[in-house]
């Protein structure tokens, strides 16, 4: 186990002071790798708060270069990154709020020609992006990794996170919870979001990955929380492994 610097102690005393972080739980978010596939909306709040929190190495994944409608949203970027990659953009934010985090940047989308290259020493992936395509694909490469997945996503005033334990044998995964051919290609590009709705739901999925890292609590395995901001309501619902999922036929229930 890493032992911590003065320094370490002082950022992180906060965390430390919390009896289910200690400097052992703070040592084990400096060793941890998380993968974050989306540097948009939602992968703003969960990069500022994993960097914050110390998850010691961050591996970015994103094509888009930052535009200026992203700004409304997206807050780890800025009007002077306007054109620039958005994983160049939340590389060079990261450095400046804690420079011991080490980043390693994937300008490109997450594809199965990449995939395994970039999840490969990865201990947890948390996927913010606005298409199914690539939630599909972390999905199946994290079952195949054996590697805790968090998913979230916000539309509108609304939204919702789901994360999936793929350590454990007859889990459900994301392929359960939304089979192929029910997902609707709805994106913010086209139907509009409210800043703080992406800013709440990124959020919770940063507080997952801390959860599921240091084993605190009951992260949402086989539960989807939704939010309808309108109102301020909040609710979870079950959901278990689906008897036909094509991606979980490889490990029957
Ligand atoms: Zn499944």
């Amino acid at each position: 186990m890493i032992a911590l610097t003065d320094d370490q102690l002082l950022r992180y005393a906060r965390n430390i002071l919390l009896p289910e972080v200690d400097v052992i739980g703070q040592a084990t978010l400096l060793a941890s790798h998380v993968a974050v596939i989306g540097v948009g909306g939602l992968g703003s709040p969960v990069i500022q708060y994993l960097a914050a929190a110390g998850v010691g190495h961050l591996s970015l994944v994103d094509d888009d270069v930052v535009e200026v409608t992203n700004l409304q949203r997206q807050i780890i970027h800025d009007t002077s990154q306007i054109g620039i990659a958005k994983v160049a953009s939340a590389q060079a934010f990261i450095r400046r709020l804690n420079p011991e985090v080490q980043v390693s940047i994937n300008a490109e989308a997450l594809t199965s020609a990449n995939g395994a290259a970039i999840l490969q020493d990865v201990d947890l992936v948390v996927i913010g992006t606005d298409n199914f395509a690539s939630r599909y694909l972390a999905n199946t490469f994290c079952q195949q990794l054996q590697i805790p997945l968090v998913s979230g996503a916000a539309i509108g005033t609304s939204g919702q996170v789901s994360s999936f334990d793929f350590a454990r044998q007859a889990t459900p995964c994301f392929e359960c919870l939304y089979p192929k051919g029910q997902d609707e290609q709805l994106s913010c590009a086209s139907a509009g979001v409210l800043g703080p709705v992406v800013g709440t739901i990124g959020s919770i999925m940063a507080l997952e990955v801390i959860k599921i890292l240091l084993h605190i609590g009951q992260p949402l395995f086989g539960r989807l929380l939704t939010w309808d901001a309108r109102v301020m309501d909040w609710q979870t619902f079950n959901y278990g492994r689906a008897k036909n999922c094509p991606c979980c036929t490889e490990t029957p229930l």
